[in-house]
């Protein structure tokens, strides 16, 4: 199935990172601008000082210069900026009455940029606290006055103004350059990171790719290792190492399938065989009652295996299962043994308990049972007659440890790993002999796998063998243990 173009990773990631780089260059363009406007009006203030100064000095300067000669000359001195020059007397501290002395041709007669009180204050101002001040005056200027209150000798303060607009022809052109170069930066910046971003998702296409041609047929492919270890790396081994896991549990269920077939059809084709042979011709009685008696074991002997094989299916489906209900394994374990003890004197072998701690276990009844009794079945089936078997369950810390030791034939050292295994028979025709299936021992390990419970066994050929099944006991009732 092809991913949509919309749908796609790298779509949703190339349209978050175009989001987050406008909403980086707007915020760097909005603090780029601010910046900039306040260096603008520092510059104009220092203007401003500059102005005013030079009116209170040429008044002060000389003699016989007017307020009026001042501003004129400095009208003309500051001509770009287009100043907005004022002196304000202030006629009577008392009542706060002030006096316009002289303004420029653009101030009409009693306008007043500020109101009385602030003009009292510049008066007492000193260089470090001189008044600065943006006032909108639409009578005046269509954008805000700058302007500064510069107390001078005597009652006087000299104003002095520029309009902002003197500044927005420099802001409008860092506005452009701001919006050409950030839509410049923005357009690089998408490419790249669209291109980076689909490059960096190429190989999880190819993973999807390789991933598409696998089947349960064919988990032989793999998908090509990378050379770089980083995330996409890990994840091709981890699928790699996933497949390869996959292809041995489909191996082992063909091989059991297999197995399955094979086992269930050599009592068949033995059945078949000897009816075959025994239909060929008129038989004696004695005959029939003899082919029909191999025959029963036979259907016995098929029986024992599906009733293993349904029951092996049944453990495994309750793999993982957590057990709620508590049993005394000591209990279970002397009923089974009792119900052995005719098997066992059949063979003349002494089947002996010795220690029996009591132990109880969360477990399944049903499924203990048939552990400890395939156990003692190979015990008793794998010990030559008159021999001695011997069973205990002891207490050890938190477990309870069950052994069941017999002085039989014994297992060689190199068929330990596998006795485990489905089918698995040390020596055939012995098994077969004594009524196995070869299931007894995948049996007891899948039941000690639930009950979380370990297997040891020591076994020396010739002299015997013991399993030892340590299972995790609940606490006796006085805590110990
Ligand atoms: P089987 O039905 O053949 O007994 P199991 O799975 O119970 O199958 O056991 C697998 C093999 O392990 C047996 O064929 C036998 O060779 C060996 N084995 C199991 N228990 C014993 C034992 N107590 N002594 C000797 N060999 C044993």
């Amino acid at each position: 199935m092809k991913i949509k173009a919309l749908q796609s990773l790298s779509f949703r990631l190339t349209i978050w990172y175009i989001v987050i780089m406008v909403g980086i260059i707007i915020l760097a363009g909005f603090f780029l601008y601010e910046r900039f406007q306040q260096v603008l009006v520092n510059d104009l203030d220092a203007r401003l000082l500059d102005m005013a100064d030079d009116v209170s000095e040429s008044y002060y300067g000389s003699r016989g210069v007017t307020w009026a000669d001042a501003i004129r000359n400095v009208e003309q001195e500051f001509q770009e900026y287009n100043p907005y020059l004022q002196v304000v007397e202030l006629t009577d501290r008392e009542t706060g009455e002030i006096k316009a002395v002289f303004a420029s041709d653009k101030i009409p007669e009693g306008c007043y940029m500020l109101d009385t009180r602030t003009y009292f204050r510049a008066n007492r101002a000193d260089i470090d606290e001189l008044v600065y001040q943006t006032v909108e005056k639409k009578k005046l200027s269509h954008r805000p006055l700058r302007l500064i209150l510069l107390p001078v000798r005597g009652p006087y303060i000299v104003q002095a103004g520029i309009s902002l607009e003197v500044i927005d022809v420099d802001l409008r052109r860092l506005l452009f350059i701001m919006i050409l170069a950030g839509g410049l930066v923005l357009v690089l910046a998408s490419a790249g990171g669209s291109f980076i971003i689909r490059q960096a998702l190429q190989p999880v296409n190819s993973v999807a790719e390789t991933a598409r041609g696998i089947s349960t047929e064919d988990l032989s492919m793999r998908i090509e290792a990378r050379k770089r270890r980083d995330e996409i790396g890990e994840l091709v081994d981890t699928f790699n190492a996933m497949i390869a896991r996959l292809e041995k549990s489909v191996k082992k269920i063909k091989q059991f399938s297999g197995d399955v077939s094979h086992e269930l059809r050599t009592p068949l084709t033995i059945i078949r065989g000897e009816v075959e042979v025994l239909l060929r011709k008129e038989r004696t009685p004695k005959e029939y009652r003899k082919t029909l008696q191999s025959t029963l074991e036979e259907t016995f002997h098929l029986e024992r295996i599906i009733d293993d094989l349904l029951f092996l299916s049944r453990i495994e489906a309750m793999a993982g299962m957590e057990f709620q209900k508590s049993l005394d394994l000591d209990e279970t374990l002397l009923r089974i043994v009792e119900s052995r003890e005719l098997a066992a004197r059949g063979k003349d072998l002494k089947l002996k308990i010795d220690q029996v701690s009591p132990v109880k276990i969360k477990g399944d009844e049903r499924l203990l049972e048939r552990m400890i009794a395939n156990l003692l079945d190979n015990a008793i089936r794998y010990t030559p007659e008159g021999r001695e078997i011997e069973v205990s369950l002891e207490r050890d810390e938190g477990n309870g440890i069950l052994n069941i030791r017999d002085t039989g034939i014994g297992i060689p050292e190199n068929a330990i790993p596998l006795i485990f295994d489905r089918f698995y028979v040390v020596d055939k025709s012995r098994s077969k002999e004594t009524g196995g299936s070869g299931l007894g021992l995948s049996i007891v390990k899948r039941v000690a796998d639930c009950h979380k419970a370990r297997i040891e066994i020591q076994s020396t050929p010739g002299k015997g063998t013991l399993f030892r099944i340590i299972f995790q006991a609940e606490p006796e009732p006085d805590g110990t243990g």
